[in-house]
């Protein structure tokens, strides 16, 4: 039976069962990867971290109890593209998480715009710009069109006509989109549910799994696996696939998520070296990036286990990419308060006010850099995985 066809509203009841079954297999899986500094498979509590890089149970612990007593606002996408046929609805996001990849490049403006009357950042404008486009061309969602993508066609359907070409790398992500195409074309595949069905609903278990047919495209071979958690993630939360091993649905880890996590202390930098290119902003090896992004996904298995029915790794994804993509910017976080324009998703601000109703960064209370001088930055590393 596949289970592409289900497209009721995702249930609490079904997301929460299995939860011991999700945290076994979840810390098994990360424990088994060449990421060196991997501690969620640890026995809990550590007294300190350790590696060169770390995740911080005690930090992690904090953080699960402050979460513990708050309502968690649901997994859901801000925007959402209408009038699509479940099909289409799968090779839309499949193109559109291809290619959303450092969409606030440093030093660099980042992708912003408006659309429909809406101003609109990042993941949030591409892919409501990707929408207007398919409602216009539905042949932008076929794996033919795509094989013939330009650097031009990419650069024309993300400009926004106030601000111009905000969207970097063109060329590399027409190369994903046709190599989208061609892998597409190569296993007689024609919609993303293809690969469910082949894959009997299964994320990471048997094979072939999903996790693994999605590793055939150039845009999704990051070890670490972000554009196939998030993908994997999205088409859940928007009711159209249910899976047969949720418990196999790690979190999407993108810069936001790393910048929020080494500044929490959730994620310890232990290697003076390295901590010293994160402060002067040197780029990191690719074995360094792998180890920093590592302990950010263990990080975030190990606090929804702590949580344990209370959340699992994808809600816990969207509420810390919102909040630190939000509160927690590069330059001026809202450790103390947020600015008037602070973009925090209003289902979220809740969690944002205190008790005397005033407003800031719903982890400040529990966070190692709220009142520190030094608050580290995501490493940088030039890379289309994240
Ligand atoms: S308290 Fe400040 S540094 Fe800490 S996560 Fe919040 S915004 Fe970031």
């Amino acid at each position: 039976m596949s289970h592409w066809g289900w497209t009721g509203t995702r249930s609490r009841g079904s997301q929460e069962s299995g939860e011991s079954t999700r945290s076994l297999v979840l810390t098994r899986r990360v424990a088994s990867t060449i990421v060196p500094s991997m501690t969620a498979s640890a026995i809990y509590p550590r007294v300190a971290p350790i590696g060169p890089v770390a995740v911080d149970d005690r930090a992690c612990a904090r953080l699960a109890a402050l979460l513990h007593s708050r309502s968690i606002p649901v997994d859901a996408e801000e925007v959402a593209p209408l009038g699509l046929s479940r099909r289409e609805t799968g090779n839309f996001y499949l193109l559109v998480v291809a290619i959303c990849h450092q969409t606030s490049p440093r030093g660099r403006p980042p992708l912003e715009g408006t659309v429909a009357g809406r101003p609109l950042r990042g993941w949030d404008y591409l892919s409501a710009r990707f929408a207007i486009a398919v409602r216009q061309d539905p042949g932008l969602l076929k794996p033919a069109t795509w094989t013939q993508f330009t650097a031009q066609e990419v650069a024309s359907l993300f400009r926004d006509s106030d601000l111009g070409n905000r969207l970097t790398d063109p060329a590399g992500r027409a190369r994903l989109i046709r190599n989208l195409g061609v892998v597409m074309h190569d296993h007689a595949w024609s919609f993303l549910e293809d690969l469910h069905t082949t894959c009997n609903g299964r994320i990471g278990s048997g094979s072939p799994n999903l996790l693994g047919l999605l590793a055939k495209f150039d845009a999704f071979r990051d070890p670490i696996q972000k554009k196939s958690f998030l993908l994997l993630a999205i088409m859940r939360n928007t009711g159209l696939v249910s899976y047969r091993d949720e418990e196999y649905l790690g979190p999407p880890v993108d810069y936001h998520e790393i910048r929020g996590h080494l500044r929490l202390g959730t994620v310890k930098v232990n290697d003076p070296q390295l901590r010293q290119k994160l402060l002067a902003k040197t780029p990191v090896s690719e074995s360094e990036d792998l180890a920093i992004r590592g302990a950010v996904r263990d990080a975030i298995i190990l606090i929804a286990n702590m949580m344990g029915t209370r959340a699992n790794p994808s809600l816990l994804h969207y509420l810390f990419w919102n909040v630190f993509r939000s509160c927690c910017t590069h330059e001026s976080p809202h450790c103390k308060e947020c600015v008037r324009s602070c973009p925090l998703p209003a289902r979220y601000v809740p969690l944002a006010i205190g008790n005397d109703g005033s407003r800031r960064c719903p982890f400040a209370e529990v966070c190692d850099s709220a009142n520190s001088i030094v608050r580290l930055q995501e490493h940088v590393f030039e890379t289309d995985y994240y």
